[in-house]
């Protein structure tokens, strides 16, 4: 499969674009090689500049559950680019947008839409520390946020419980206000608490966690966060924006039925547009500007192009719930078969999988936190991903990547996708290669 014209373009990106990408995870960096740009998609199918045909399992990392290029969601950007982009003044379409989520969404009263998963969970944890008056926030180790520096923040080592920044530019200051907890680990949490009374504002996490691959929570996992949330007077905080529209119309809180006080959206309510948003019960929003003292704003927050594509996407996966249990048994179809394929090769994997969130980790034993995942073998990841690319099939390029199955992925897209697997493996496990044997 040649990628010459992508290998030009990134030649030229890199020129006037750090790395060439706009976002780091689009580099490759984690898998090595040249990043494919894509000029065009349709249903389950991405096609390259050199117009290669590409099954998708990132789905633009989430928002595209119903498949690329939806015809409803095109048609209603379409309708509403035709009346300007933007108007910097409120508009029906940022009630109807909130009025639905608040209907699909358990325990949701009040919604203020941002830009971006990241400037959601900014937004969010300010409302926490605004509400209760506390600075300090719990998160977990492996779980993202998006860039917003309170969360570049990885734990201390050993005794030492204060936080370092994660990355040059995050301050020692901004640091010392997040701890880190272990994500399926309640006894990690309770600790926090307990060495910091009457501190720590918010417990912030993605209640599947989506950014190291697919890791679900532990039976009374989100009950015991809920309990000692409110022992000590601190907001539970469910970054929905991988898990929200997606494991179920309401998200996690809906699948596992545990209220959080604040919920942060993104990707899926924007329907590939660039959209996030918070909310929670109308007395913890009370505090938001203009309501309240705590400040929150956005030049194009609500765009009315964004608001009528997300919304054309919501009213869909509102009206068919049905497209649920199709996601379920698709992507039940893919772990199986791939797994299937990965045994018939002696491969050591194990397996997590939420609704058509899934994660594959080349690795033994169960998979249950940031630790776990850490022992998958992230350089045989990486000679898959090509060995699949080089099939047509692309996956996220980390081991560290939840898959992402849509609806537009039919039952014969799935069959195509093991069938690529399969080959993949038996080159390599010939005897000129060796590669696959040898695990
Ligand atoms: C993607 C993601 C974010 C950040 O959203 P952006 O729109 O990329 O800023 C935050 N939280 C979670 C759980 C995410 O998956």
């Amino acid at each position: 499969m040649s990628c010459k014209q992508s290998q030009v373009l990134f030649d030229r990106a890199k020129k006037c674009i750090p790395g060439g990408v706009n976002s780091p995870a689009r580099a490759f960096k984690a898998v090595g090689g040249t990043p494919r740009f894509i000029s065009r998609a349709e249903g389950a199918f991405l096609y390259d500049e050199d117009d290669n045909r590409l099954v998708d399992y990132i789905g633009s990392w989430g928002p595209m559950i119903l498949g690329h290029a939806y015809p409803m969601v095109i048609k209603a950007v379409q309708d509403a680019a035709g009346y300007s982009t933007s108007f910097g003044a409120p508009t029906k379409a940022e009630i109807l947008m909130a009025e639905c989520v608040c209907r699909m969404v358990p325990g949701l009263e009040k919604i203020r839409m941002t830009n971006s998963g990241t400037e959601a969970c900014m937004s969010a944890i300010r409302v926490a520390r605004g509400y209760t008056d506390r600075d300090k926030i719990i998160k977990f180790e492996g779980c993202y946020h998006g860039h917003g520096d309170s969360f570049l923040i990885k734990a201390g080592s050993g005794a030492l419980t204060l936080g370092h920044p994660s990355s040059p530019g995050v301050t020692k200051g901004t640091a010392k206000d997040t701890l880190t907890a272990d994500f399926n680990d309640l006894d990690s949490v309770k600790k926090l608490f307990i060495e910091n009374p009457d501190e720590i504002a918010g417990v912030i996490l993605e209640p599947v966690a989506g950014n190291m691959g697919c890791v679900p929570p532990r039976d009374g996992f989100l009950e015991g966060l809920r309990s000692l949330c409110d022992q000590y007077g601190a907001l539970l905080i469910f970054d929905e924006v991988m898990t929200g529209f997606r494991i179920a119309p309401g998200g996690a809180a809906e699948r596992y039925g545990v209220k959080p006080d604040l919920f942060t959206f993104g990707k899926v309510i924007g329907a590939g547009m660039p959209v996030g948003a918070f909310g929670g019960s109308s007395e913890v929003m009370s505090v938001v500007a203009p309501d309240g003292p705590v400040y929150q704003a956005g030049t194009l927050s609500g765009n009315p192009v964004a608001m009528h594509a997300g919304l054309a996407l919501l009213t869909e996966l509102e009206q068919y719930p049905e497209i649920y249990d199709d996601l379920e048994n698709r992507s039940d179809q893919l772990g199986r078969e791939l797994m299937q394929v990965f045994d018939e090769y002696g491969l050591t994997v194990t397996y997590n999988r939420v609704g058509s969130m899934l994660g594959f980790f080349f690795c033994d034993g169960l998979v249950e936190s940031f630790a776990d995942v850490s022992r998958t073998d992230t350089a045989f990841f990486a000679e898959f991903f090509h060995g699949m690319l080089e099939e047509g099939i692309y996956l996220p390029p980390s081991a560290y990547e939840a898959w992402f199955v849509s609806h537009a992925h039919t039952g014969d897209v799935i069959r195509e996708t093991a069938r690529a697997a399969r080959s993949v493996l038996k080159k390599w496990s010939s005897p000129s290669q060796g590669t696959a044997s040898a695990r």
